[in-house]
């Protein structure tokens, strides 16, 4: 009897001992799951392209960007074999090396053509080994994570160009300068008008590099962040009539008229850089005389509608060639080259202008009609 009961009561012990030990597996089963959902959500938010293979090539694991940036189809291919779902055989390849160990760590960078243009992609290819694993185990597949580096490629180019327009820029002012001095030093007995001359050229020459110099450097300042302005209040139509008076020397050289349009009772206040403002619409109306003929009018306008204080700059000069249109805001961008370098220009002035509004949250916008003139509204928002 005393034996039964002590059978019955080591079973009870065990059947609960089992419970036990089943509801501790139910928790870290639960556990994992949820851990895995964690770790799913992560790779999900990344913005790189996680795609894992094992070591017989079957995809594990694709994010969504993977999905997105190497082109598999909408369920990532799980299951597959890489080289179906992976368009790129060469990523498969990639991905086969580092699993043969031939190679610990793989880096390709792909150019793929999109509808919406090409896009730069950096793949970085690693081996899979299980967590406490030695570094040298053999992997048991690959992973391979995918950035999407268009934007910083175009940066790097749009550098590049930059510093090349720069150097372009100072070298031929430098050279005649350079040019200039030689001649008179290597000519002791130079006619006296002949040395005016070309200290004249020099004078001209130096000029122009300091335009070039403190164009480039209102570009930086600009074209940095909207923080690094100093705001007031800025009475545009104030503004506008200082700036007329300060072009007036340059428009009597070419006998045009400035004028100021502004209709009554119209508040022509903004919060702003006023020297920003200023630059800006100093180019605009230095432009508009440069390509004005003879006798020809430069208007400021200024309008207030929604929200926004419009300030044109209004010529009735050469005008601008379509096609040339949507490059004048570029830097360095000409539409007549040798004749606007004649004139001293940089190729900077509405570059400078576009980067103002930026900074201002407004908007430069032009219309222009070859033969018949330009207009240039700055948008500010009020
Ligand atoms: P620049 O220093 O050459 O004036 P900008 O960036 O100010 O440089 O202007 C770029 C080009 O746009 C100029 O070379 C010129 O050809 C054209 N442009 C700008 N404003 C006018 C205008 N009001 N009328 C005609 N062409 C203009």
């Amino acid at each position: 009897m005393a034996d039964r009961t002590g059978t019955w009561w080591r079973r009870r012990a065990a059947v609960r001992e089992h419970v036990a030990q089943v509801a501790t597996l139910e928790q870290q089963v639960a556990r994992l799951e949820r851990r895995g959902q964690d770790l799913e959500r992560i790779l999900r938010g990344l913005g790189e392209g996680v795609l894992a293979v094992d070591r017989a090539g079957i995809v594990v694991h694709a994010n969504r960007a993977a999905i997105e940036l190497l082109g598999l189809d909408a369920a990532g291919g799980l299951g597959s074999h890489m080289f179906v779902v992976v368009p790129d055989s060469d990523v498969c390849e990639l991905l086969e090396d580092v699993m043969r160990g031939e190679e610990p760590v793989q880096s390709k960078e792909v150019v793929v053509e999109r509808p919406h243009g090409e896009q730069v992609l950096v793949i970085n290819i690693r081996p899979l080994r299980a967590a406490g694993s030695e570094v040298d185990a053999e992997p048991e597949g690959a992973i391979a994570v995918v950035r999407d580096v268009t934007e910083l490629r175009r940066l790097e180019r749009a550098r590049r160009d930059f510093f090349g327009n720069v150097s372009h820029e100072l070298k031929t002012p430098i050279a005649a300068i350079r040019g200039a001095v030689e001649t008179i030093l290597d000519d002791p007995e130079m006619a006296i008008d002949v040395r005016v001359r070309f200290l004249d050229g020099a004078r001209r020459h130096t000029r122009r590099l300091e335009a070039l110099v403190s164009d480039l450097l209102a570009l930086a300042r600009y074209e940095g962040s909207p923080r690094e302005l100093e705001r007031t209040s800025v009475d545009l139509s104030v503004l506008a009539r200082e700036v007329i008076s300060a072009s007036d020397d340059l428009a009597a050289g070419g006998s045009v008229r400035l004028e100021v349009d502004q209709p009554k009772g119209i508040a022509a206040v903004v919060r702003g850089d006023e020297e920003a403002l200023r630059q800006a619409l100093s180019n605009l109306v230095s432009n508009a005389i440069a390509h004005s003929g003879e006798g020809g009018v430069v208007r400021i306008v200024l309008e207030r509608g929604e929200g926004a204080l419009t300030v044109s700059v209004v010529d009735q000069g050469e005008g601008i060639p379509a096609e040339a249109i949507e490059r004048i805001f570029e830097r360095f961008y000409r539409v007549d080259t040798a004749r606007s370098r004649g004139r001293g220009s940089t190729g900077i002035g509405l570059s400078i202008v576009k980067h103002v509004m930026q900074a201002h949250g407004g908007r430069v916008e032009v219309d222009s009609e070859l033969g018949r003139g330009s207009t240039f509204r700055l948008v500010l928002p009020v």
